[in-house]
């Protein structure tokens, strides 16, 4: 049997039968056309062997959409009322027993998902579409790739470069493990409720460690630092933990950094060199 999508009268109905008022503290716009939820599965280029994990599934169309790509899905959904729904929906939608695994808990809650995800395609929560993705590159080293939907002003600065107006810390510490590129733009109208912000769709690549854990950390802590205090200059805002502006002069200098650099100009690799001249203080 193949899986039907949902269509926008049927997510109506279901929300209605399950008295789901969309909620904004969590972000509900759910997507009604079924177009953009194969578009977001086309862009994630899932083939059959992929465990997918998925954020935040709602009421199911990305879901569905995902299950006619691969027979292995893990969707996390906060919402008990939906979580309750997903496997009735799926279900009545064609989809075998087994395909489907849903975990009833806050996505920034979990640290363990049985039988490693390889990819992560969403539509995420809004309010907590950054700390959920920088959390799910670091704990889940096995997801290569994935799509995410997020605000656009979100998607601009995760893909932003180095010296642009939105580089900022979710671009340089999503760098650490990704390639993020802004893939596409998604119509408002596709959503119920219609949000009062632009969407758009960010596709990311892992690529290979930049160095350990203890590595990142401090890496994290420099970027967290430089963004803190974006106007002035690393010499003057690492001083205190090089230990002194002199000291700190010298460790970008050996880093490669002028010292007289804002954080705004530089790549998380270059901020990772300066962090490795924390252990040679
Ligand atoms: N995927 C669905 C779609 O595209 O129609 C729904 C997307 S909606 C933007 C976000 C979903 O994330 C909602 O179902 C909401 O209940 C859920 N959510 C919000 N915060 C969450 C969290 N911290 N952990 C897991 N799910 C969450």
């Amino acid at each position: 049997m193949s899986i039907s999508l949902l269509g926008a009268a049927e997510i109506r109905a279901l929300a209605e039968q399950l008295d789901v008022h969309p909620a904004k503290s969590l972000g509900q716009n759910f997507v009604i056309d079924a177009n953009t939820c194969q578009k977001i599965v086309r862009l994630a280029v899932i083939s059959q062997g992929d465990h997918v994990v998925e954020i935040g599934p709602g009421l199911g169309s990305l879901t569905l959409a995902l299950l006619q790509a691969t027979n292995k899905v893990t969707a996390i959904e906060i919402d008990e009322r939906l979580a309750k729904q997903l496997p009735i929906t799926a279900k009545e939608h064609g989809v075998p027993d087994g395909n489907l695994q849903i975990m009833n808990q806050d996505a920034l809650q979990v640290f363990d998902i049985p039988d490693n995800p390889t990819k992560l395609v969403a539509n995420l929560p809004y309010n907590v579409s950054v700390p959920v993705l920088l959390n799910f590159l670091e704990r889940f080293p096995s997801i290569t790739s994935g799509v995410v939907m997020v605000q656009t002003e979100v998607a601009e600065r995760l893909a932003a470069k180095p010296g642009s107006k939105t580089y900022g810390v979710p671009s340089a510490k999503a760098a650490w493990w990704s390639d993020m590129i802004l893939a596409d733009s998604v119509s408002r109208s596709v959503f119920w409720p219609v949000p009062n912000v632009d969407s758009s769709l960010v596709k990311f690549v892992r690529h290979a460690p930049l160095g350990d854990e203890s590595l990142r950390r401090r890496t994290f802590e420099l970027i967290d630092r430089a963004f803190g205090q974006r106007r002035k200059m690393l010499r003057a805002i690492y001083a205190d933990i090089y230990g002194g502006s002199a000291a700190a002069e010298t460790a970008l200098l050996s880093a490669g950094v002028e010292p007289t650099t804002r954080g705004e100009s530089l790549s998380v690799e270059r901020f990772a060199a300066i962090a490795k001249q924390l252990d040679r203080r």
